[in-house]
């Protein structure tokens, strides 16, 4: 069984809110870290080998390590709440659940990073949990844990939640900070990287809710007990949110030492697959990382089990790799159409370009019209190959990874659905009828 750390406590009633999480041992990191200096709570981060949970898994130390300190300018940390990415719900669940997980470990971010004023930043659709995160904030204050002298130490900190208007594009961090600055959300070009100009061009640390909840249990254990979690570089729990052909969808706390195969098929997790169908392929970090076939799902191209951790995931490289990303886990079973799956990737792609870069922009349309041809049956053989062209100058030519995020879905299919693409153009007449799976090979 997976350790838990973010949601030992989910199961409590009423730990929601402050009275209750405080009996279970609430902002007791708080007031540990508060104790510590900046610098110490720093080496606590590097230490416990945190990697960024919204998707990049770049080293938390490291990002904040890095971030500018110029005399008089003022510094924020700023939580992308904008939990946008198809298949991924983990941070709307802490937040909805745990929301003083999230707040106490902004308290000591925040404190660490020398931000007197913070921001969550969190997406319109999530209408209903700016309530509760407000709720928390207000409940932390009246307890003196935010506010002005926090527990008497001369430290200044407010928490702010701006909602989201609905785009996607708003979760790139650097259209993040354009929207919060009450602008369209444009992606900035990187670098200057955040840390060094990001809000109001002030220094800004911008990090995912789970990751900036990660930080509580890490100053509660200490950064080499948290590091001690996991395998690898890929230390610490990770949240899933597993959704599509299983039996248990939900919201899934991992320590990263357990293979795919156990995760889709125990109990304690995805509970397997329903009506007793076969696993196809799967989309572990959200929609953006590339599909995995179930043969390679499984095991490793050296012929090792699959483990769900970053390493393991990416074995093999691009070509017969993906990625943990965001930890939204899709699973098809047999009877689900790749290609249709690559059709409404692409739509959605397409529909969230913010349009400043023409390869995105012009690219993402043109893969959509295609695999909607493809899908309805007037294809061309052609056309799998001007897909293929198309993603192939989409890829690294953009200034965010919208343009990525859009090439990759599609190369990953062709390169390893490439005859059922073909099936669609050979046999239009059975693709509009029913959906095309191994069961049909
Ligand atoms: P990135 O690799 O460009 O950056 C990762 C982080 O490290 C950023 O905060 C960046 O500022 C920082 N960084 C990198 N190099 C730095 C340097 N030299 N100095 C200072 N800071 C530095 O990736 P990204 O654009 O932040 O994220 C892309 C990922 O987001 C994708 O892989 C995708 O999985 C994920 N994603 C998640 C969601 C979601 O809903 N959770 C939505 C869309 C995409
Ligand atoms: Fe906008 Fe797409 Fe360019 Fe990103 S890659 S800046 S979303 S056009």
């Amino acid at each position: 069984m997976s350790k838990k750390l973010l949601l030992k406590d989910a199961h409590i009633e009423g730990i929601r809110y402050f009275e209750t999480y405080r009996k279970q041992g609430g902002y007791t990191a708080a007031e540990k870290a508060l104790k510590m200096t900046p610098d110490e709570i720093l080496e606590e981060v590097k230490a416990s080998g945190l990697r960024g949970r919204g998707g990049a898994g770049f080293p938390t130390g490291m990002k904040w390590s890095f971030l500018a300190k110029p005399e008089g300018v003022p510094r924020h940390l700023v939580v992308n709440a904008d939990e946008s990415e198809p298949g991924t719900f983990k941070d709307r669940y802490l937040m909805e659940f745990l929301p003083h997980v999230l707040i106490e470990g902004m308290l000591i971010s925040s404190f660490c990073l020398g931000s007197n004023v913070s921001y969550i930043y969190i997406r319109g659709e999530y209408s209903w949990i700016p309530d509760i995160l407000e709720e928390a904030i207000e409940e932390a204050k009246a307890a003196g844990f935010l506010g002005k002298n926090i527990l008497g130490t001369g430290f200044d900190c407010e928490i702010y939640v701006q909602r989201g208007g609905g785009a996607y594009i708003c979760g790139e961090e650097t259209a993040l900070l354009e929207s919060l600055e009450g602008k369209r959300g444009n992606p900035r070009l990187k670098p200057p990287f955040p840390a060094v100009k990001g809000l109001w061009e002030r220094p800004t640390v911008v990090n995912n809710v789970e990751s900036i909840a990660a930080v509580v249990p890490i100053i509660d254990i200490g950064g080499a007990e948290y590091a001690k979690i996991g395998v690898g570089r890929s230390t610490g729990t990770k949240l899933i949110s597993a959704c599509g052909n299983i039996n248990k969808p939900g919201v899934y706390e991992i320590d990263m030492t357990i293979t795919v195969e156990e995760f889709i098929y125990s109990d304690e997790y995805c509970g397997g697959i329903p009506n007793g169908k076969r696993l196809k392929a799967c989309i572990p970090g959200g929609s953006s990382v590339p599909i995995v076939p179930a043969n390679l799902l499984l095991k490793t191209v050296n012929g090792e089990p699959r483990y769900m951790n970053y390493e393991s995931l990416a074995d093999g490289g691009f070509a017969t790799g993906t990625m943990m990303g965001s930890g939204g886990f899709i699973v098809l079973d047999e009877d689900q159409c790749v290609v249709e799956h690559t059709m409404t990737l692409a739509r959605f792609y397409n529909h969230e370009s913010c349009g400043q870069c023409t390869p995105c922009r012009e690219g993402t349309g043109w893969m959509y019209k295609i695999l909607k041809k493809i899908e309805n049956g007037q294809g061309k053989m052609e056309d799998i190959d001007l897909l293929w062209d198309i993603q192939r100058k989409i890829e690294g030519n953009t200034i965010c990874p919208l343009g990525d995020a859009a090439a990759w879905p599609v190369a990953a299919a062709i390169r390893h659905f490439r005859d059922e693409f073909e099936w669609h153009v050979k046999k239009p007449e059975l693709c509009l009828t029913q959906n095309y799976g191994l069961a049909n090979y």
